[in-house]
């Protein structure tokens, strides 16, 4: 009996979904930097939850309709008020897949138009499928979902008397992004990563167009930039992935005029002073490699 009580301490322990604060009427779940695993159950992204007198306004939908249940389980604990929204930073599994769980309790989806062409062409099932295979045990209930609303210029949605800016940021990460603007608070999906290598090898992605946004978001001026992984920041969040951006563009430009060829590139940018950050191993040599096909088509 006592096992069995200390086994579900445990389980709570590990599964628990504690919601952090950020701000007031701001809360966030923090997923870990990390790939999908069975361990942390596809909860390797942020998802975050915004209060406001009509409701619950929430950017992105986490990995799986479990953690969405439970992400919107803890909001109600906060305040037992409906789900309106959930806007959808852009279409990778992480930030997408849970949407179910926000349609079953209510909520309408607003996402890029170019996510819904994803979904209506087939590919995100085929992205599903796919994932389902590389991480076991982790997607196993998703159910993609369409958006009900689509953005593909800068809209203000009117909830009450908050004005809340949904801004597309396209193409940069994917050809999905958007933004979320409200209060100072700026919402980002994965054009930002505080301090954490960001991922650049979508098959959509466009680099120079995402230094070029990340520009127009600087010149939003922004209070506080709550990023698709890793922590809540300032305006340094979006300089230091610029930054990083351009490192990695600038070094395999100049190899490649040199005449290296790209496995050349990429044991010469094996090593470079962002190695200490977190996913480098996973990410930064496959953000070489994208970047150096992507130079091919600038030139
Ligand atoms: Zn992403």
């Amino acid at each position: 009996m006592r096992a069995l009580l200390l086994l579900l301490i445990f389980i709570s322990l590990v599964f628990s979904m504690d919601l952090r604060k950020v701000r007031d009427n701001l809360y966030m779940a923090q997923g870990v930097n990390q790939l999908p695993s069975k361990e942390n159950r596809g909860f390797m992204s942020n998802a975050y939850g915004l209060l406001t007198k009509e409701g619950w306004i929430v950017v992105d939908a986490l990995s799986n309709p479990e953690l969405a249940r439970e992400f919107i389980k803890e909001l109600k604990k906060i305040k037992d008020a409906p789900i309106l929204y959930v806007i959808i930073t852009h279409y990778h599994m992480d930030h997408w897949f849970g949407a179910s769980a926000f349609k079953e309790a209510g909520a309408k989806i607003i996402a890029h138009r170019n996510l819904k062409e994803f979904y209506d062409s087939g590919e995100a099932d085929m992205v599903l499928e796919g994932v389902k295979k590389s991480f076991p045990g982790v997607f196993d209930n998703v159910r993609p979902v369409p958006p009900d609303v689509v953005v593909d210029s800068r809209v203000k949605l009117r909830v009450g008397k908050k004005k809340i800016e949904i801004i597309p940021m396209t193409p940069a990460h994917t050809n999905t992004d958007l933004v979320v603007f409200v209060d100072g608070m700026l919402f980002t999906g994965d054009l930002t990563a505080n301090e954490r290598i960001p991922f650049m090898g979508d098959r959509n992605v466009y680099s120079k167009g995402w230094v070029e946004v990340l520009d127009r978001m600087i010149r939003l001026r922004p209070k506080l930039v709550l990023s698709g992984h890793g922590d809540p920041g300032g305006v340094e969040v979006i300089k230091w992935t610029r930054d990083y951006l351009v490192f990695v563009r600038e070094k395999v430009r100049r190899l490649k005029d040199e005449g290296l060829f790209v496995d050349e590139i990429r044991e010469a940018l094996k090593d470079t002073p962002y190695k200490k950050y977190p996913m480098y191993d996973v990410f930064h040599l496959r953000n070489v490699y994208s970047v150096f096909n992507e130079l091919d088509m600038e030139l």
